[in-house]
């Protein structure tokens, strides 16, 4: 529903936008459910103060396209450092938390199908290539 109306605000009618980071937080929220794929706390309380988050960091040329962000806590976000996806969500399994793999997977999937459609993003591709190969086996 956000979604839509988000997308519907950014097309048709005036300029088009970048959407700013609390519509792109709406946007993800929407698609992925609102919790934190790391821990699976809800984000939507407001006790917990969520992010958004490459997954392929910026520094391996991952690009800011919303196919490239999910949602995140601060902690977790903080907390990831330069670990890859696969790393961060094996260390965050054993702590215990709950994180959402297939959530992870599906954004990663969409990321390729989005590199693939718009070309361009050779520092990426073999990135999400192997952990895409990685969270499959985990
Ligand atoms: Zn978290």
């Amino acid at each position: 529903m956000a979604h839509a109306m988000l997308v519907g605000m950014a097309s048709p009618t005036g300029p088009r936008r970048p959407l700013n980071r609390r519509e792109r937080l709406v946007v993800i929220l929407d698609r992925d459910g609102s919790r934190c794929v790391w821990c699976g706390r809800s984000l939507e309380s407001g006790l917990v103060h969520a992010t958004t988050e490459h997954l392929v960091p910026r520094v391996k040329g991952g690009p800011s396209w919303l196919e490239n962000e999910v949602a995140a806590c601060r902690r977790c976000n903080g907390e990831r450092g330069h670990r890859t996806p696969a790393e961060w969500l094996q260390e965050c399994a054993a702590r215990g938390w709950q994180p959402d793999r297939a959530a992870v997977v599906r954004a990663l999937e969409a990321l390729q199908a989005a590199i693939a459609a718009k070309g361009g993003q050779r520092r990426a591709r073999p990135y999400v290539v192997s952990q895409l190969r990685r969270l499959r086996r985990l």
